[in-house]
């Protein structure tokens, strides 16, 4: 199968570099998944499992909401936070779940109820990525 460059990157680190066949990547619209030749684009990402798939294994990861710029020659998106499931502290991702319900249930000014909503969904998606991704690739 026909193979692109994809880079990963937060404000710390380059998270992965390397040739992939493609990437799933939660959107606004739904999963999008990105193969070699898909057409340039740029679009927001929402918090959730990214799956990369390289020569026939697969890798899963969280990463939080974020954008993608898709590119004939490379394909980088960028997000405040992405984590392997070995990296990530369920404990901690079970807190922020607690917190952003009991800020939902108060029920505070529609700006403090999307950036609750949202931090739920990252706390969600953390602890679907740490039980359901297992460490280092997977083959396919
Ligand atoms: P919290 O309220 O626990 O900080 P958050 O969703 O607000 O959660 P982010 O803003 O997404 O956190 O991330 C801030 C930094 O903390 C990033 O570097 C991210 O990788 C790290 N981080 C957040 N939660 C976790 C977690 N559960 N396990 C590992 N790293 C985490």
């Amino acid at each position: 199968m026909s193979k692109f460059l994809l880079e990963i990157i937060t404000p710390e680190k380059q998270f992965f570099k390397g040739e992939v066949e493609s990437i799933n990547i939660p959107s606004l619209g739904g999963a999008c998944t990105i193969m070699a030749g898909h057409q340039p684009m740029v679009f927001a990402t929402e918090p959730g499992m990214i799956t990369i798939v390289e020569e026939g294994r697969t890798r899963e990861a969280f990463m939080s909401e974020g954008f993608i710029e898709v590119r004939p020659d490379e394909t980088i998106a960028f997000s405040e936070a992405v984590e392997w499931p070995e990296d990530i502290d369920e404990r901690r991702a079970k807190e922020a779940k607690e917190r952003a319900e009991e800020m939902l249930r108060r029920n505070r000014s529609a700006a403090e109820y999307k950036l609750n909503r949202i931090a739920l969904q990252r706390a969600f998606a953390r602890l679907r990525v740490k039980h359901h991704g297992d460490a280092g690739w997977k083959d396919e």
